[in-house]
């Protein structure tokens, strides 16, 4: 009955901005509980607790606890979800990942490409998880959907790293590429435009739509192996209403993984 991995990581350390993902995880399990709602995904399954093998909620110590614990309980038949908890969960998350599944695609969407090379004197910063994941290979290949915050110097590090970027100006499905090998998503609430997700850190006017994004995880058409969901700030959210989005994706994500098992 058990088919996806479930954790979650309470884990703020590495925000620039401002703290509060840390509170995230166990909000995002009560919105997708709530009985204002039921658990049916938009392609008719039924996404129940019994199919997640749930590890419940780490509260790291240190940054590198993350790898640990993933690495603990990742296992080789079932995919696995990652409840963040700020954007600089996805490295020690991936590399335990890659270290067992091996190199897979990466969609990753955001406001923000995530890729400095140190962000305020720290290289694990939330603002640069995937210069990290490029530099190790850790992935085939990584592309990047709703970007519009490119400093000159991310430009350089997409350009040195070949991340395919698809900026949030004149986004449409159409401008996805095509993915061959199976695939990890990595969602970044803030991509979305606040209207639709206000309890987020980073406020980026111009993002996507609730809609635009369940578009974009529902036309995935290879085996969606790995995601998380991350940098959910309840202290900024308003009736919940993100936290609701979040457990939306958790569903509509855990559905398109089911759809390949
Ligand atoms: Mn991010
Ligand atoms: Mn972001």
């Amino acid at each position: 009955m058990q088919k996806i991995v479930l954790q979650g990581i309470a884990y703020d350390d590495k925000s620039s901005f401002m703290k509060g993902t840390a509170q995230a995880p166990p909000l995002i399990r009560e919105c997708y509980h709530s009985a204002s709602a039921n658990y049916y995904a938009e392609n008719g399954m039924e996404i129940i607790p019994g199919i997640f093998n749930d590890s419940g909620d780490l509260n790291p110590g240190e940054y590198f606890d993350v790898e640990t614990f993933t690495r603990n309980n990742l296992n080789k038949q079932f995919n696995i979800i990652t409840l963040g908890g700020d954007h600089s969960i996805t490295f020690p998350v991936f590399r335990a990942f890659h270290e067992l599944k091996g190199p897979v695609d990466i969609l990753h969407i955001d406001a923000h490409a995530d890729l400095y090379d140190e962000f305020e004197g720290d290289r694990y910063s939330h603002a640069c998880p995937f210069a990290r994941i490029m530099e190790e290979g850790l992935c085939s290949r990584l592309v990047q959907v709703g970007i519009r915050t490119m400093t000159r110097h991310q430009q350089e590090q997409a350009a040195k790293f070949s991340v395919e970027v698809i900026p949030a100006a004149g986004f449409s499905q159409a401008s996805l590429p095509e993915f061959k090998t199976p695939l990890y998503l990595s969602l970044d609430m803030d991509a979305l435009d606040p209207a639709y997700a206000p309890g987020i850190s980073h406020y980026e006017p111009g993002g996507l739509t609730s809609r635009q994004v369940l578009d974009i995880i529902q036309q995935i058409n290879v085996p969606l192996v790995g995601a998380d969901i991350v940098e959910y700030n309840p202290t900024r959210d308003i009736n919940r209403m993100t936290g609701m989005l979040c457990a939306k994706f958790l569903k509509e994500i855990s559905a398109k993984m089911l759809e390949s098992i």
